[in-house]
């Protein structure tokens, strides 16, 4: 559309025109970029395609006379220059033109909205997140499914060899786990013989076996502040529009793995080849490790956000886009979410390597002051109750485990399967353990693997994984 030779976008390239104060010549890549105006969005530009700076180049002044077409609207422009170099600072300016109807106003509104009636001490904060649906790119038809709020991790004493305990509740990784419980709501519609159950479905069955999402259907991530390890690590708190003064950062650890610490809120870089705790070592005090949520979330752009067990079903589910609140550098952002996983090579088909759009939020929600509180809440759309998990037990306050403990969803798991198509035949008995249903999942552990090299063969770390025994529980119907 927009690339050299090809039809000329004036709306993009004015936007970039705005985004862009380097010297002429260069080619920008642009991954994924939209354009919405007014109610809707136009159809996203092609990934990937380059697209040349048009000169003369143009300052930020330059933005009042944008094309009258741009008004009311907001571009999310994100790509890179040469090795690397960021071309998102277009990004938070024109945004910041139409903040309503966004990703993020649309998490933070409904979370105001279903906390409202809980105790002020529940309903504080540190870090919200939330998943957003859409039809297209279309505002109109935006939805959000899944909330979550948490900054903490489970102690270690409380981990469980039955799955009755969500072990990290920090507010994406929560959120991930919520629009679990959704898209199992969601294929569960295919059980029934009411043709109209199957399709309110966002899921549609496939003849060659397995569901895909029905066209048009976007996901998109919001998390109020930066994803912790890499990326809040070394996000500036100003974007920088000088393309040479990143070179000369301090560099040893960047882009690293790295996990969170135990009863802290801080993550480490990861240490030595081990790649496996011990379940002993943890009971008898040695630290819990879990995987920053920097990791976990360029992980999701490799594997999809619906895990090995939801893989015997359905396609890889990607996000469309990323919005993150404060403390954010979408150049930075891009880096550590997909650029690290350029070396993971072809992918089987169905799965790829996930370049989501990144934003920013101009008016993200301030900081709160204090200590962040040992509670993580989470709300799925469809179900009325929100749920409070304690971020040391990993447990509801009631001692009971939550809807979205590995336990919950894997009986839900044991119920679809064997009813339900899937993609690959089933090679005859249902798993009778957790940990089978996992492995069982061949194309997905393939794809795990290939990521996990390709961190290691970049010089990133080793990902460090639970105690095995947390996975060997009976499956329960
Ligand atoms: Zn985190």
């Amino acid at each position: 559309m927009c690339g050299p030779g090809e039809r000329k976008c004036p709306v993009l390239e004015g936007a970039m025109a705005a985004a862009w104060s380097r010297p002429a010549g260069l080619n920008v890549h642009t991954f994924i970029s939209d354009i919405s105006f007014g109610q809707g969005f136009l159809d996203p530009l092609p990934s990937g395609e380059p697209f040349s700076a048009p000169s003369p180049l143009r300052d930020w002044g330059s933005l009042a006379h944008l094309p009258s077409v741009l008004c009311g609207a907001s571009v999310l422009i994100h790509g890179t220059v040469g090795k690397g170099t960021d071309i998102t600072y277009g990004l938070r300016r024109l945004g910041a033109l139409r903040p309503r109807d966004s990703i993020s106003q649309l998490v933070t509104q409904k979370f105001r909205e279903v906390t409202m009636d809980l105790t002020p001490m529940h309903a504080r904060h540190k870090a919200v997140a939330g998943i957003v649906m859409t039809q297209g790119l279309d505002a109109r038809q935006a939805q959000v499914v899944a909330l979550s709020s948490g900054t903490k991790c489970i102690s270690g004493e409380h981990l469980s060899d039955q799955g009755l305990v969500v072990n990290d509740c920090h507010a994406e990784v929560v959120a991930r786990r919520a629009f679990l419980h959704f898209l199992y709501t969601q294929l569960e519609l295919h059980l029934s013989k009411r043709r109209e159950d199957s399709e309110r479905s966002i899921f549609v069955r496939l003849k060659e076996g397995g569901y895909r999402l029905r066209e048009n259907i976007l996901f998109h991530l919001y998390v109020s502040t930066s994803p912790c390890g890499d990326a809040r690590l070394h996000s500036p708190h100003e974007i920088t529009t000088d393309l040479h003064s990143s070179k000369h950062l301090v560099r040893k650890f960047r882009g690293h793995l790295r996990t969170k610490i135990e009863s802290g809120e801080g993550t480490v870089p990861v240490r030595g080849p081990s790649a496996v705790q011990t379940w002993d070592g943890v009971l008898l005090g040695e630290q819990l490790i879990t995987m920053s949520c920097t990791d976990k979330i360029a992980r999701w752009n490799v594997l999809g956000l619906q895990g090995a067990l939801l893989s015997h079903f359905v396609e890889p589910v990607y996000l469309q886009s990323i919005v993150v609140g404060s403390l954010h550098h979408t150049g930075h952002l891009a880096r550590v979410l997909s650029h690290r996983m350029e070396g993971v090579g072809q992918l089987p088909a169905s799965y790829r390597h996930n370049r989501p759009l990144l934003s920013g939020v101009s008016d993200a929600e301030a900081r709160q002051p204090g200590k962040s509180p040992p509670f993580s809440v989470n709300w799925v759309v469809g179900s009325v109750d929100l749920e409070i998990v304690n971020t040391t037990t990993g447990r509801r306050s009631c001692g009971g485990p939550s809807r979205l403990c590995k336990h919950v969803l894997s009986a839900r798991w044991a119920r679809l399967y064997g009813r339900l198509s899937t993609r690959t035949p089933s090679p005859g008995d249902t798993p009778s353990m957790y940990c089978e249903a996992k492995l069982g999942a061949h194309t997905y552990q393939s794809v795990k693997q290939q990521l996990f090299k390709a961190f290691q063969k970049a010089g990133l770390g080793t990902w460090v994984r639970k105690p095995p025994e947390q996975q060997q529980f009976l499956l329960t119907l």
